[in-house]
């Protein structure tokens, strides 16, 4: 079973999401409510797959995936955005960002975005 690290500040999307990844056969190794935490659970953790929240206080998103990308650069992250983030996301893709998944989730979006990554 195939483990992931969510990370967002959000307890309300960290709980959205971990219902719809178990359902789809994820396993939840942690979660983490900044970047801080969450690149520190990656390094203990070393999980398959990592939710990134765009928008976090101490650590934003996109400075978070640089810091796992240089810890391990096959690294798999898949962004979460909100609308309005066409910058930002240009940014996680230079910093090598494999997905994006857009809140509000939608099952069979999610589903689909982790398909085309297996
Ligand atoms: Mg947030």
């Amino acid at each position: 079973m195939k483990k992931v690290l969510i990370v967002d500040d959000s307890r309300t999307s960290r709980k959205m999401l971990r219902e719809l990844l178990e359902e789809l056969g994820y396993e939840v190794a942690a979660e983490a409510v900044n970047g801080e935490e969450g690149y520190l659970k990656y390094k203990e953790l070393k999980p398959d797959l990592v939710t990134l929240d765009i928008t976090m206080p101490k650590m934003d998103g996109i400075q978070t995936l640089q810091l796992i990308k240089k810890e391990n650069a096959d690294a798999v992250v898949i962004m979460i955005t909100a609308a309005g983030q066409k910058e930002k996301m240009i940014q996680a893709i230079k910093h090598g960002a494999a997905e994006f998944i857009t809140k509000p989730y939608d099952k069979e979006d999610v589903e689909k975005i982790l398909t085309n990554l297996a």
